[in-house]
């Protein structure tokens, strides 16, 4: 295992240091002759000196000369407190003794090299130093780039590398790739504190060793809390990650689920990276499931991995060729005896050449993950905008229509001059395009993304909360964030209105809470009149579903503004 969390780093040409212990003045006065120009000792005369000199520069001490006779200890004492100590194990040690039996104890005990007494010729002393010193700067630079610090494991690139010998030397043996996560790590660390979630993170390290040291493999950490093994096929995982499960819960604070993605009996002509990639889409797969801690790549996988590899691959001519189409969906104001038109929610379609209509549901979290959604939502914003001007001409009457804004975009420091820019182009007032945000982009926390809408809504962008009741906001959330609308989740719903209703007291309560905050609540993924009825009944402010309407291309919208419009 490596330590090597005390390599030293300066730059070459500045003196390395040297703590000489040594009692007999003329020895010292030797020795610095020898080697004082070019290295900077220090020099301890007594055994309790040099310990104490040790533990207060042991940073920056790149090689200790050690007497073995002195006045207050035994040398030998004191190379096996060197040794002993973590702050202090890795410095290099050379006895100096006119007693060559010492030797063989001395080399036991961790010591590097020997200089006789009497000294041999000044060439030979500075010859032995000088190699001691940069064969321990080598192994700590080594140590230091192939391993990962806080565990001692393999870092990702040495890995890889390590992975792709290992393949030379197995060839024709089946190999797995696996990636370990731990489920919540990030909230573990809040809870038990940073220095809990380094231990559990060796405690798993340390297992995962002792592992692949008995079964075969390697094992790395990938990055925070996740870690990679390449190793020999076989089929018991389950059981393995039961005990390192039973291993880690012994850390004592609760529960700690981990989960685990395989790609078994990988595909060696691919790049390696990619293999540990496709664990690592299986150990998603079974994030947040509370049944399934293990998830396979496999047949439905590889289908999914192709399909994006091609849809991002055809982006930029869909873009180009405008073959992503906006549709609308109505949202209708359910307060006064008749529904009556309100806005509307612009949603993406993008007709495929060859695929035919593509869901959102497939690209969207694609292009969020690769990237391309910021150019997909600046084509959605100026094309809605472009509409409300267009039905606006036809009409006589600005219809609001609300549009997504992924996390991604709020990053986007020019955010706010496209929106402006968009809005300008089209004559339209700020509050004529509702901007729909996600909660879970609220709950990452991050003041950056709360300040970006605090600026749009400044301007006069209204903001809708979208997806409430699907993320972990909290109530006192609410009350800070800068929010205009509610839209409750569609699952929220769906779940109120199942068999039994017992959820309908929530839905309630969720709706007296957002009209304690004085927000308006809309209603999505209504699909019966007997949910309009509650809704409204309970105080739901708007109703968007395939009750009133499915999202409709804008030919299809326009019959929408026959009827009443608030
Ligand atoms: P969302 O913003 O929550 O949109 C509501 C989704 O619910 C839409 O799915 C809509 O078609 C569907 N829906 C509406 N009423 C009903 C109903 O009564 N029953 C059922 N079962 N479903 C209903 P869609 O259009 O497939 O969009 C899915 C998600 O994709 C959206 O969820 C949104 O998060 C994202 N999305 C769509 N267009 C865009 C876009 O232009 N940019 C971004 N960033 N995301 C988009
Ligand atoms: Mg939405
Ligand atoms: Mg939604």
């Amino acid at each position: 295992m490596a330590t090597g969390t005390q390599t030293l780093f300066r730059p070459s040409a500045e003196k390395r240091r040297i703590l000489l212990v040594e009692d007999e003045f003329i020895n010292q006065e030797i020795l610095k002759a020898y080697i004082g120009e070019i290295y900077e000792i220090l020099i301890a005369a007594d055994g309790a000196t040099a310990l104490e000199t040790l533990f207060a520069e042991y940073e920056t001490i790149s090689l200790i000369l050690l007497d073995l006779n002195l006045p207050d200890m035994h040398g030998l004492e004191i190379l096996s407190r060197i040794k002993e100590d973590s702050r202090s194990a890795h410095i290099p040690v050379i006895v100096m003794t006119a007693d060559s039996e010492a030797e063989v104890e001395s080399l036991t005990l961790g010591a590097i090299d020997f200089i006789p007494k009497p000294y041999p010729q000044p060439k030979v002393v500075h010859a032995r130093i000088q190699r001691t010193i940069e064969l321990s700067e080598d192994r700590d630079t080594l140590l230091m780039t192939e391993r990962d610090q806080l565990t001692g494991l393999y870092n990702r690139v040495f890995f890889y590398r390590y992975a792709v010998l290992l393949d030379e030397h197995h060839k024709g043996f089946p190999t797995d790739a696996i990636v370990l996560d731990i489920n919540h790590f990030h909230t573990i660390n809040e809870r038990y504190g940073k220095q809990y979630g380094d231990e559990l993170l060796r405690r798993l390290a340390a297992w995962l060793l002792e592992t692949v040291e008995r079964k075969g493999g390697i094992a790395c950490r990938r990055n925070a809390d996740t870690f990679m093994v390449y190793c020999p096929h076989r089929e018991d995982y389950d059981v393995l990650l039961e005990d390192l499960s039973a291993e880690m819960d012994r850390s004592g604070k609760g529960h700690i689920r981990l989960r685990m993605g395989i790609y078994a009996d990988v595909d060696k002509t691919m790049d390696v990276e990619r293999r540990f990639d496709r664990a690592k889409l299986a150990a998603d797969n079974v994030r947040g499931s509370a049944s399934n801690a293990i998830g396979h790549y496999d047949h439905a996988m590889h289908e999914a991995e192709m399909l994006s590899e091609q849809l991002i691959e055809d982006f930029p001519e869909a873009i180009r060729d405008r073959q992503f189409i906006v549709y609308y969906q109505p949202k209708f104001e359910v307060h006064g005896e008749e529904p009556a038109l309100h806005s509307a929610e612009a949603l993406v379609r993008w007709e495929h050449p060859e695929m035919g209509m593509v869901s959102p549901g497939t690209f969207i979290p694609l292009f969020e993950k690769s990237g391309l959604i910021q150019t997909l939502d600046q084509y959605v914003w100026a094309e809605a905008a472009a509409q409300i001007r267009r039905w606006k001409e036809k009409f006589g009457v600005t219809l609001p229509v609300s549009v997504n804004v992924s996390r991604i975009d709020l990053y986007d420091p020019q955010l706010k001059d496209r929106l402006s820019a968009i809005i300008g182009e089209n004559g339209l007032a700020f509050g004529d395009l509702l901007l729909e945000i996600t909660e879970s982009a609220y709950t990452e926390d991050s003041r950056q993304l709360v300040e970006a809408l605090r600026q749009l809504r400044a301007m006069g962008f209204r903001i809708e909360m979208d997806d409430f009741g699907s993320g972990y906001s909290s109530l006192s959330m609410l009350s800070t964030l800068p929010i205009d609308i509610l839209k409750l989740d569609i699952q929220f719903i769906r779940g109120a209105f199942r068999e039994g209703r017992k959820d309908i007291r929530l839905l309630e309560a969720m709706i007296k809470l957002a009209g304690a905050f004085k927000f308006p609540v809309v209603a999505e993924g209504v699909e019966t009149s007997d949910q309009v009825a509650v809704l409204s009944a309970l105080g739901c402010d708007y109703i968007q579903g395939y009750y009133f309407s499915r999202p409709v291309p804008p030919e299809e919208f326009e019959p929408f503004f026959d009827g009443k419009i608030v």
